[in-house]
């Protein structure tokens, strides 16, 4: 299953994510630690988004393995950001490799990524995908469950939902269309980091000014903290709340 991480915080540059700690993205993507939900190598596609001042996140998507990108090392090392999104993909079966597929989704400011499968696709949702303006559904970023995710997301974001309860909106509804789901969504604005467990590994680490959310350590820092399964979790650069999600 996919991994993801989302940073807050003083600048850093991308590379410190991506490539340079033992276990950065680009190793999580050919050697994962913790695939409980299936999958062995993050190959099908990969992802990185980042915020400088006040411009609109930059984002580099690409539908080969992070690993056998070779411009991205010396982007990354040459990019600093206080607010960066990543993801490496492992398809579901059946589910499209392509570019668009990949996380971050994105709109405007808005970064969004989800590790996990939404059981009985297409069938189950499809009731709750009903309910999106047709022009969402005919412009999804790709026929994937994490591309309807993420429409559902935004379409309660642009209703005025906070963060928060978009994302444990989203949940909890597709919790009750789709038993069994693996929903670990994951969702900055570059202010906040909103993320969820539910089937996956999350940890995360601070530092006095920054806050890092990741699928899995990316080094052996003893201030990485498991996030336990079905919470919600909540941060800034100073701050971290996690609350029970409850039972689906
Ligand atoms: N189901 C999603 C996809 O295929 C995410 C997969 C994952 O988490 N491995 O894109």
């Amino acid at each position: 299953m996919c991994r993801h991480l989302a940073y807050l915080g003083s600048p850093i540059r991308l590379s410190a994510l991506l490539h340079d700690p033992p276990h950065a993205l680009s190793h999580q993507s050919w050697a994962p630690a913790d695939m409980r939900g299936g999958g062995t190598v993050n190959a099908d596609g990969f992802g990185v988004a980042w915020t400088q001042g006040d411009a609109e996140p930059v984002r580099y998507r690409r539908a080969q393995p992070l690993w056998s990108d070779a411009a991205l090392p010396a982007l990354a090392a040459a990019t600093s950001s206080g607010c960066v999104l990543a993801a490496v993909r492992s398809a579901t079966e059946g589910m499209p490799v392509t570019e668009t597929a990949a996380a971050p989704f994105q709109e405007g400011r808005w970064l969004f990524s989800h590790n996990g499968v939404v059981r009985g696709w297409p069938a189950s949702v499809a009731k709750l995908a009903s309910r999106l303006p047709t022009t969402d559904l005919i412009t999804l970023d790709a026929p994937t469950d994490s591309a309807l995710l993420w429409a559902l997301v935004r379409d309660r974001l642009r209703a005025g939902d906070t963060p928060a309860d978009a994302i444990a909106g989203v949940l909890a509804e597709t919790d009750a269309a789709a038993p069994g789901s693996r929903l670990n969504l994951l969702l900055t604005d570059g202010d906040q980091i909103i993320a969820t467990t539910a089937g996956h590994s999350l940890s995360v680490r601070t530092t006095a000014d920054s806050v890092l959310v990741a699928s899995e350590p990316l080094d052996d820092d003893p201030a990485w903290t498991p996030v336990p399964d079905r919470h919600l979790l909540i941060a800034t650069p100073t701050t971290v709340t996690t609350t029970p999600l409850g039972r689906p």
